[in-house]
């Protein structure tokens, strides 16, 4: 069963949990604030399946891609997708496209105590929520064994997540390709700590005095090199700092100091990637 000894050797995808048929895998949060996995040894069958499932131990090897990647530069030309979007709001067309198939799609949405949970919905109406990146790591319980049930039936599905959540599914499909998953990924500079990011939420809701109701990492109001934190109050105000001012994003990219220890190793980047599409920024 698995046995985590080096933080770095778990990125906290969650899928261990999905597969274990005794139910015996729980993610206990750490001092930093990151999940791992806590085998109950008195119900563990010593199966292995964790072990088998787990894409840090196992990749997904035998899901074949290019091994130079085709590239394109585009953005939506739709201006309120493309401004409510951290990039260029490909991620919104491309869902949108799916939707209109009938298909489900998959992504990261934030949970009232401001946590981040990835979901598979068919609700055109859920991709406000989707869209945009949140810099936190998201929480993938049970979403791996919800899209294996959709495609067995015959569903459409699209999935975006993290290249480690992306290969954690395709562990948990036993690196079977369905005709009806598309997946996706984006170039990943790694997930910062969700306690840091409730802490930092805290102190935002007590200096203005409401609990915040949208949050948008990279806001573009002054533009998207100098991207900014926005965050909106229940009571009518706002929060608007640059990355070089709000301290979350001074954590995150001038000190380094938030992000997961497993990201620092990542096992998941470089070509090929595993996703059928990988999102990035294009700077100019
Ligand atoms: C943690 C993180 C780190 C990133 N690092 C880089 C980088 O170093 N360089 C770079 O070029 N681009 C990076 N990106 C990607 C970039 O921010 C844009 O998401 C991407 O370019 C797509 O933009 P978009 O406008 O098309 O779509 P967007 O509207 O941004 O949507 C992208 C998709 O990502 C999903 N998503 C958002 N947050 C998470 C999360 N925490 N976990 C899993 N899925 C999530 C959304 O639900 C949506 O499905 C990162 C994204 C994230 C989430
Ligand atoms: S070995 Fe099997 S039963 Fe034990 S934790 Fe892993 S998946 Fe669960
Ligand atoms: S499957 Fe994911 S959560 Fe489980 S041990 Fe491996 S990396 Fe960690
Ligand atoms: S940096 Fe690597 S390990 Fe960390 S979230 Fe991104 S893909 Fe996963």
């Amino acid at each position: 069963m698995i046995d985590i000894k080096r933080k770095e050797d778990c990125c906290g995808c969650n899928a261990c949990g999905d597969v274990c048929p005794k139910g015996c895998i729980t993610f206990k949060i750490d001092n930093e604030g990151f999940w791992y996995p806590e085998v109950d040894m008195d119900t563990c069958i010593d199966c292995h399946l964790c072990e088998k499932v787990c894409p840090i131990l196992q990749p997904a090897d035998k899901v074949e891609r290019y091994d130079e990647p085709r590239v394109f530069a585009a953005y939506s030309k739709d201006d309120s997708i493309r401004t409510d979007s951290t990039s260029g709001g490909i991620h919104s067309m491309l869902a949108n496209a799916m939707y209109a198939k009938n298909a489900y799609v998959g992504g990261a949405v934030y949970n009232e105590d401001h946590t981040v949970s990835q979901i598979v919905d068919a609700n055109p109406q859920r991709l406000e929520e989707i869209r945009s990146s949140k810099y936190l790591q998201s929480n993938a319980e049970g979403v791996y064994k919800e899209i294996k049930k959709l495609l067995r039936v015959g569903k459409e599905v699209f999935f975006c997540g993290c290249p480690c959540q992306v290969q954690a599914l395709y562990k948990v499909l036993g690196n079977k390709e369905y005709d009806n998953l598309t997946t996706c990924d984006f170039i990943c500079r790694g997930v910062n700590s969700p306690k840091v990011f409730i802490k930092y939420m805290d102190m935002l809701e007590r200096q203005f005095g409401a609990k915040a109701t949208k949050i948008k990492f990279k806001a573009k109001e002054w533009g998207w090199h100098n991207f900014s934190m926005r965050v909106n109050f229940a009571n009518g105000q706002e929060y608007c700092k640059d990355r070089y001012h709000d301290l979350f994003f001074i954590g995150y990219l001038q000190a380094n100091l938030l992000t997961r220890p497993s990201c620092y190793e990542c096992h998941f980047k470089g070509f090929p990637q595993k996703a059928d599409i990988t999102l990035a920024d294009f700077l100019i």
